[in-house]
């Protein structure tokens, strides 16, 4: 059984604008899943139905064994707290907690949280703990954001260009990271502008003008070291 699967999602937004036209796709567990295709596409509206963030308009999406394009807004909100983690490009942390506190923040929403100190360590940040978000890099503070999704083990990883903000060393480390996510049979799904991405995701799916342009399986990606960034 696969662990996505949109068919045919159509998203019309309350404006007359329809971002999404008849969209199917199938993404297996523990892939890491590069979606591309130019602005306005549709990429941010696809990952946010998958992220429970919005409904579709028609259409179903399986996550795995439920159709969340069937759920009401309290089993979307139990969907969003326990089975999706979210990665965005200005991380979204809070300035006024710790490290920790941050990452602890999820036990308020899930009871099946990890133990923040092991997924600290688990992203390399350990030694910074204690400390509040602005002492820290861009870097250091993704690998936070980071350390928050995986906190839940979330079965779906959604991340919209979690290093746009990041130099080109930092960004290799966090997709190196991210990366290792998915070989721990979370699926992981990146939006991202950077297309060296497609050598080391097990799938490129093209998406333009709210349709699948293609969807293709990597069978060998390449590892992140071997890839000249
Ligand atoms: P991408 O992420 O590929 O740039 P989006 O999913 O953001 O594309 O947008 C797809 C289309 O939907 C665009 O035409 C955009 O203007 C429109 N759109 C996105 N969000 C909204 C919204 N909340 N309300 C109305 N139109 C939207």
């Amino acid at each position: 059984m696969s662990m996505i699967e949109m068919k045919d999602v159509v998203k019309k937004y309350d404006n007359g604008t329809t971002a999404l036209r008849g969209v199917s796709i199938r993404i297996e567990p523990g892939e890491f899943a590069y979606i591309v295709g130019p602005s306005g596409a549709g990429k941010s509206t696809l990952l946010n139905l998958l992220g429970g963030m919005d409904k579709a308009t028609s259409g179903s999406i399986i996550i795995g064994e439920d159709n969340i394009a069937k759920f009401n807004d309290n089993e979307l909100t139990r969907y969003r707290a326990h089975d999706v983690g979210f990665i965005f490009q200005f991380y979204n942390i809070m300035p006024t907690l710790t490290v920790e506190e941050n990452v602890n923040l999820i036990k308020d929403v899930t009871n099946t949280s990890k133990d923040a100190k092991e997924v600290l360590k688990s992203v390399g940040i350990s030694r910074h703990a204690d400390k509040f978000p602005q002492e820290l890099s861009g870097g250091e503070q993704q690998r936070v954001s980071i350390a928050r999704a995986i906190m839940k083990n979330p079965k779906v990883l959604l991340c919209d260009e979690p290093t746009g903000a990041l130099d080109s060393k930092t960004s290799v480390e966090i997709l190196k990271l991210l990366r290792e996510q998915s070989d721990q049979d979370t699926t992981v799904i990146i939006v991202t502008h950077n297309a060296l991405i497609a050598n080391i995701a097990n799938r490129v799916i093209k998406i333009k003008n709210g349709k699948v342009e293609s969807n293709e399986f990597n069978k060998h990606p390449m590892k992140i070291d071997e890839v000249k960034w």
